[in-house]
């Protein structure tokens, strides 16, 4: 029911880490030399917060502020996919920290145009990074535009009815990697509860609620 052949997103990780060891490398956050991440920005980037969109915990590993603007944009645009094992580690601290460690983790689904443009799904690599059972339950039955500029009425109405969930019974989390007014994650609930899951709740690595202003938000 996924575009992506699990034994080729695998393939592609162990490709990812080899070029991050025969590449040089810069920290994605402050371009110190030596790793994708360097341990200091490591280190001060989880500032975990829980916020509650429409019932529903969202629980951030950071903010969208200038260092973790860098390090999203790093591995959603840039291809430094070899991100997804320290932004995976976070997370799965989160889940740890949230009490949702031992629950089926459902990353949302990728348009097509976008898994075109980077070659993978950046929520289903940080998934499987964070060493939690993950079910790819969710997929797209229609094309949704894109909803960075969009408000928020339009962003729920842009996803609204896009995604169907595998059915079947059992507590599962959301996994995404951005979340801004939560439409997306609201959707992926709604079709999970409809194929009748019990989401408890979702995790992200970075939560932009600042960004969108309020007469954009409403
Ligand atoms: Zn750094």
């Amino acid at each position: 029911m996924d575009p992506i052949d699990p034994r080729r997103s695998r393939w592609r990780d162990h490709l990812a880490d080899a070029l991050d060891f025969v590449m040089p490398v810069w920290c994605a956050s402050c371009d110190e030399p030596g790793r994708i991440l360097c341990a200091r920005c490591l280190a001060t980037l989880p500032q975990p917060e829980c916020r509650q969109i429409d019932g529903l915990d969202v629980w951030s590993v950071t903010r969208y502020e200038a260092a973790a603007g860098r390090i999203v944009r790093a591995l959603k645009e840039a291809g430094t996919t070899g991100l997804a094992r320290p932004l995976g580690g976070a997370l799965s601290q989160l889940l740890i920290g949230a009490g949702w460690c031992d629950l089926e983790l459902v990353p949302v689904p990728t348009s097509r145009a976008g898994l075109r443009r980077r070659g993978y799904a950046v929520p289903d690599l940080l998934a499987r990074r964070t060493g939690a059972p993950v079910r790819r339950l969710l997929r797209l039955q229609r094309r949704v535009a894109d909803q960075r500029r969009l408000g928020r009425a339009d962003r729920q109405r842009n996803v609204a009815g896009s995604f169907v969930a595998h059915p079947g019974d059992g507590p599962v989390v959301v996994l995404d990697d951005v979340v801004t007014t939560g439409a997306t994650l609201l959707e992926a609930r709604r079709a999970l509860r409809a194929a009748g899951r019990d989401v408890l709740g979702a995790v992200v690595v970075a939560d932009t609620p600042r960004r969108v202003s309020p007469a954009v938000e409403e």
